[in-house]
């Protein structure tokens, strides 16, 4: 098999990306669908039966669950072997992440999250040698429960503005920690808290602090909408001592750790929404095939399968993306020799590199979430509002994803913000690829049309090459008519993120399909292609939307006409009939009563 090429972050945006440089879902491993069906079973077994239970926030409970999940190895795919992990890939990351959320409710999938990402990864990525040997295998084990605390009251998405204090104490042995963290996940059962604090007011610093270090505490439980079996507290640091053996990495260096932290935590965000994707389209299937009105199944009404069709349709996509996402974060710290690996500065270097594809992973992720569990509200009628189905959990538990690990807003603005940062740099050859189209533009039409029907999905493929034209056109429109004024213009900022969210959606996809079409030909294919089809089909209209409206926003009147023809030239969009694509897969959803790729 040919090796993947390793990519840069957002060169998807400027590369010709081939089925081969992907990782599918299809490819897992027998080691990767072990370790998946043991977190499947575990959440069938343990969490599922009893939701009510969880939602009692009764510690021990919640322990023996950690603990379990450590007993099979589900708490540490991230922790090499030498401090008790599993030293798993990326991709048994994901998967144990997708599966724990598996559940119709996500209270532990938030708690075993936080757990297992932002509040382990610190110190996997940038702990000492002895900071790993005292803490990742008591957290591997389960018998230790860690939190992350980055947000205050007057710090949330303007995470920088922390107020709390760190003061080294005069004999240079430990500092004094003061402030007040909120909305903090596993806040009351914690045992091990990462925290962020300004050294001298100043300096922004990790430090690992023990429950047992004098001065913490945790107050109420907050009165939320969902997750209501997960914990979410502030936590108060009064005069803390915090030994210096515990500032994790370097003083002055904490916004590297909280950030590339974040980073892991959204493309894993995105891993655990598939979860809960999955399992919407399921209950809604299941449902819609049970319920009868007008002397028929609601299963067989039109707009009932159109619902299904898009709940799997986007699904896909989410996976896709997911998966790509890991294997290629995966491939990235392959090239670091096992030395490099424990470099924490390296590491952060590394882990930036998918800042974009993150956050679009976090996007793209909790909005599908957000439109699967409606779907799934609405196909169950009054009954989906009442708390005797399980639509009215998912419905209130998926919210809080497009809220924390950054707001969506937030992750648009790191999306765009990185992008042209990166091509400021020099990093991302992104202005040399808006110059080739512009010079694409003045030629006039190309030759290379011809042959598109040749294989399957090769239309999809020009519209993928002919969206990433549309994209460059109104983002060096941007760029050079709003200069540095374009960061204060949020509403385009928010436009050109979006269209590469769908670029990167659409891509994976594609790419995903493609291969299967390729390795297996059409009745495997088949459904493959159709989800494409059809989302590629809505989403190149979106597209050009969106573009168009970038364009009227910063381009001069008189120029407007000539671009905006321009972009429908480029995008050479004719629309395809997707109804009986959707019937189709919707079919096959029914008749599966799951997701059924
Ligand atoms: C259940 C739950 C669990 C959580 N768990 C943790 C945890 O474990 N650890 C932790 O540290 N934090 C946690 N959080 C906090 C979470 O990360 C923050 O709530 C989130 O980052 C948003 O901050 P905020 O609530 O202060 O909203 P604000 O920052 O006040 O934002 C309010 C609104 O303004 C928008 N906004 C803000 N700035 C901009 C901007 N520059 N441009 C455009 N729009 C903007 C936001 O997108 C949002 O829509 C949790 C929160 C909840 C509710």
């Amino acid at each position: 098999m040919k090796k993947r090429r390793v990519f840069g972050g957002g060169e998807f945006l400027i590369a010709d990306i081939d089925p081969e440089d992907i990782f599918t879902p299809e490819e897992r491993t027998q080691e990767h669908q072990m370790i998946y069906q043991a977190a499947l079973d575990f959440v069938k077994k343990e969490i599922q039966p009893d939701l009510d239970r969880m939602e009692e926030k009764d510690a021990s409970h919640i322990r023996t669950l950690f603990e379990m999940a450590g007993e099979l190895g589900l708490n540490s795919t991230d922790i090499p072997e030498a401090y008790g992990g599993e030293g798993m890939d990326k991709v048994s990351t994901s998967l144990v992440t997708e599966a724990i959320a598996t559940a119709t409710g996500a209270s532990f999938a938030v708690a075993h999250g936080a757990h297992t990402g932002i509040g382990t990864l610190p110190i996997v990525y940038f702990g000492t040698e002895d900071q790993k040997q005292r803490y990742l295998e008591k957290l591997a084990s389960g018998k230790w429960i860690a939190a992350y605390c980055l947000t205050e009251p007057n710090a949330g998405s303007d995470a920088l503005n922390a107020q709390t204090t760190a003061v080294l104490s005069e004999d240079g042995t430990h500092y004094l920690l003061n402030g007040e963290k909120i909305f903090i996940t596993n806040g009351a059962w914690a045992d091990l808290f990462i925290v962020y604090a300004k050294v001298d007011g100043e300096k922004f610093t990790g430090f690992i602090v023990e429950r047992t270090f004098p001065g913490v505490a945790h107050g109420a439980e907050e009165k939320k909408l969902g997750i209501k079996g997960s914990s979410t507290t502030p936590v108060v640091f009064k005069d803390c001592r915090v030994p210096v053996e515990n500032v994790l990495f370097e003083v002055g260096q904490g916004h590297k750790i909280a950030f590339n932290v974040l980073n892991i935590g959204r493309y894993k965000l995105g891993a655990s929404v598939v979860g809960g994707c999955k399992m919407a389209l399921a209950e809604a299937a299941k449902y819609a095939a049970m319920r009868e009105q007008f002397g028929k199944k609601i299963a067989s009404f039109g707009m009932i399968k159109k619902k299904l069709a898009d709940m799997c349709i986007r699904t896909y996509m989410a996976e896709s993306m997911v998966y790509r996402m890991a294997a290629a974060l995966e491939d990235l710290l392959n090239t670091k020799t096992p030395e490099e690996r424990n470099d924490a500065a390296l590491n952060a270097r590394t882990i930036e590199e998918y800042a974009i594809e993150c956050s679009i992973a976090k996007v793209f992720g909790s909005e599908t979430l957000d439109f699967c569990v409606d779907e799934l509200l609405q196909i169950h009628g009054g009954n989906g509002y009442t708390a005797e189905y399980p639509a009215e959990r998912m419905y209130r538990d998926a919210r809080i994803n497009r809220i924390f690990e950054g707001t969506n807003e937030i992750n648009r603005l790191v999306i765009a913000g990185t992008l042209f940062r990166r091509a400021m740099k020099g990093r991302l050859a992104l202005p040399d690829a808006i110059q080739g189209v512009r010079e694409q533009l003045k030629k006039g039409p190309s030759k290379t049309d011809s042959g598109v029907q040749a294989s399957p999905l090769a239309l999809q493929k020009r519209y993928l090459a002919s969206s990433k034209q549309i994209f460059l056109l109104a983002a060096g429109i941007a760029a050079d008519r709003l200069g540095m004024q374009l960061e204060k213009e949020q509403e385009v900022i928010e436009l050109l993120a979006d269209m590469v969210i769908m670029i990167y959606a659409v891509e994976s996809g594609l790419l995903r399909a493609r291969k299967i079409l390729a390795k297996k030909g059409g009745a495997a294919g088949d459904y493959h292609a159709a989800a494409v089809k059809v989302y590629v089909n809505d989403t190149v209209a979106e597209i050009v939307s969106k573009a168009k409206q970038v364009v009227a926003f910063a381009e001069e009147k008189e120029r407007l006409p000539r671009l905006l023809g321009a972009i429908d030239h480029l995008a050479g969009f004719q629309p395809i009939d997707t109804i009986p694509l959707r019937r189709f897969l919707a079919d096959k959803v029914i008749k599966q009563k799951r997701y059924p790729f």
